[in-house]
């Protein structure tokens, strides 16, 4: 079911840009644009900026762009559709229930089509759990049995899959689910028989396991892991979905959607390693938490949970070795700017038996008691080994001070020298001057980095700076330079009358009717202005910056906020009246589309010397002068038309 015009624009008129993306970083306001850290690449200063007046963000550290929609679509990963979804929830706007399986697949798009099988195979798993012999006999006793209530289950989409190689398969091609949509989504495995290539079979992925479905942030089902409950050597206790369009392991942490309401009102995230842990710890009423599944912790991850907290606090099963070997990611943790905590388990307990054993309250209390932040925690671990070594305690110092130099925040970084000098027993001064040489070490690596970045512009939105944008580009030709500007008029005043019945746009289609664009990204874009204008749609900014091509987005937010904006203060500045581009639109395009015209004849010109230079047959050669005549002709019409001398 299709989303009507009026909503979508209902949804888009309700949209406050700095709204909705504050609701995601701290923006900081700058005079007449935000500030931020960018929520998509790592940095300690700000390079994103968020321009309100016109509706677009930008990041001149990793260069993502767009509009608040595009903003939802890339930090939630949801599809356009999703995304006004999103926007209509938080606006208030009602949309009719979601697309059912009987969509049109080759209208939606793949990712949406993923989600529906998906959506399809987590209420299949889930019906075999509560309905079928097999699937209550072995499944449901087996989650009865870890005490997981019946509200619980459903709270996690808990299933079953049966001990069949074609349960899941046969049922869903049979309602209609297409093969190949099952095998992208990951659900079903295809085998080709090694002797007979035509002969291609399929099975499912999951088989007599319990299902647990993982969820993206706004709560769709992007992938399933699963448990066996036999004890079969041959096959993996754990089956994860493998990496598909929706599912990136490395990105998701699971839970999240169950939690992210709870971290944020907790201001802090429990790290959890198994999706038992997690659900064991809601049913006892601790909700802030999330599993990162087995692997371990990335940088996309953590980010994720510092969306909702800077805090986390890592609750770690029983066993030191595993403990000690996932030390240098939690560096990654403090990078990042975040506080990390750590609680440990007594002997052979881990986050779910104990909550069992304890009842929630009592656990809280013991995280509570026994929580440590990490650094004093990491340096106490790593003493115990060192007693009357003095290489090894060496060793120990520069670990621990290459933990600390990776906190972001000196005064944090000051405490941490203090506590560390206590518990080692050893002068602050020690530890400073360690950390300086490492400090010193890793500014030499940088110096000698091949390519320096890139020296961001230091304040892009600021008016004056626009006066450089015009040097960024100076490898941009002539043609290419009048291309951009044609397209950027048709982006900033796509619905702007030029006389009463023709827009802007539709004028440079005819002007331009016969003109080849020379530039690629031009041409394409001039091409979807046209298809959008015959389809009877305005092509106007929103069509390009949500479009899905990553580069024309981009290209249309420089557009947008081009050189010509007007700025107040380059009057003051330059003592010149510089007019408001709205107010001389027609005479702007009017002579923007003639040079362009010049230009391209001057283009045509060139190439007409070059083919005369090159010896041709006589007969080429007359037809060569003629059209060489005819381009004059028009040369001298146009720059007459634009008032110019002609030049010889
Ligand atoms: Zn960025």
């Amino acid at each position: 079911m299709a989303v009507s015009k009026e909503i979508l624009d209902k949804i888009n008129e309700s949209i406050d840009i700095v709204e909705v993306i504050g609701d995601f970083v701290t923006l900081k306001k700058k005079g007449h644009y935000y500030s931020a850290c960018c929520p998509f690449h790592n940095e300690k200063t700000p390079s994103f900026a968020v321009t309100p007046a016109k509706g677009i963000y930008k990041c001149f550290g990793c260069g993502k762009a767009g509009d608040a929609i595009r903003f939802v679509m890339d930090i939630e990963g949801l599809s356009y559709i999703e995304a006004m979804r999103y926007l209509a929830k938080k606006y208030g706007i009602d949309i009719p229930e979601g697309p059912t399986k009987d969509v049109d697949f080759h209208k939606q798009n793949e990712r949406e089509s993923l989600l529906i099988v998906l959506q399809y195979a987590k209420n299949y798993f889930q019906k075999i759990l509560q309905e079928h012999d097999e699937g209550q006999s072995i499944g449901y006793s087996y989650f009865k049995e870890r005490g997981f209530s019946d509200s619980t289950i459903k709270k996690f989409d808990l299933g079953y899959s049966l001990e069949e190689w074609e349960g899941l398969f046969k049922q869903a091609v049979k309602e209609g689910f297409s093969i190949e949509m099952l095998e992208k989504a990951g659900l079903v495995v295809r085998k080709e028989n090694a002797n007979d290539k035509n002969s291609v079979r399929h099975y499912d992925r999951f088989r007599a396991r319990v299902i647990f479905p993982i969820h993206n942030v706004t709560g769709k089902v992007i992938a399933f892991g699963a448990r066996i409950l036999k004890t079969d050597k041959s096959q993996p206790k754990y089956l994860n979905s493998p990496e598909t369009e929706v599912y990136h392991k490395s990105k998701i942490l699971y839970g999240i959607y169950q939690a992210k309401q709870s971290i944020r009102q907790e201001d802090n995230c429990f790290l959890v390693e198994g999706y038992t842990d997690v659900i064991s710890l809601h049913q006892a009423g601790i909700e802030n938490v999330v599993a990162s599944s087995g692997t371990s912790l990335t940088e996309d991850q953590v980010r994720l949970i510092s969306r909702y907290t800077i805090n986390i606090t890592i609750l770690y099963d029983g066993d030191i070795a595993g403990i000690k070997a996932s030390m240098r990611g939690i560096d990654m943790i403090l990078e990042q700017g975040m506080n990390v905590n750590v609680v440990t388990f007594p002997d052979s307990e881990d986050p779910d038996s104990y909550v069992r054993k304890l009842g929630g309250e009592e656990f809280k209390k013991y995280i509570k008691a026994s929580k440590k932040d990490f650094i004093s925690f990491k340096t106490a671990l790593f003493l115990k080994e060192t007693e009357g070594d003095p290489v090894k305690k060496a060793g120990v110092i520069r670990e621990i001070v290459e933990s600390i130099s990776k906190i972001p925040d000196a005064i944090k970084r000051a405490i941490f020298f203090k506590q560390c000098s206590a518990l080692m027993e050893i002068e602050e001064q020690t530890l400073i001057s360690e950390y300086n040489k490492i400090v010193l070490k890793k500014n030499q690596e940088k110096k000698h980095e091949d390519a320096p970045p890139p020296d961001l512009p230091p304040d892009f939105f600021n008016p004056d700076y626009e006066l450089f944008q015009e040097e960024k580009k100076p490898e941009m030709t002539s043609i290419e330079a009048h291309e951009r500007e044609i397209l950027r008029l048709i982006i900033n005043y796509a619905p702007i009358k030029l006389e009463e019945s023709k827009r802007l746009y539709e004028y440079v289609l005819e002007q331009v009717e016969d003109i080849d664009f020379h530039t690629d990204i031009y041409r394409r874009m001039l091409e979807m202005v046209k298809s959008e204008h015959d389809n009877g749609n305005l092509p106007d900014k929103g069509f390009f910056i949500q479009h899905n091509d990553e580069k024309i987005r981009n290209e249309a937010v420089d557009m947008l906020v081009s050189k010509y904006d007007y700025s107040p203060n380059w009057e003051k500045k330059f003592k010149i009246f510089i007019t408001k581009e709205e107010d001389n639109l027609a005479e702007i395009i009017y002579s923007c589309v003639l040079k362009l015209k010049k230009l391209n004849v001057m283009f045509l010109l060139e190439q007409n010397k070059e083919q005369l230079k090159n010896n041709p047959s006589e007969e080429e050669q007359i037809r060569l002068m003629m059209i060489y005549t005819n381009l004059k002709k028009v040369d001298m019409e146009l720059a007459k038309m634009l008032g110019n001398v002609i030049s010889k």
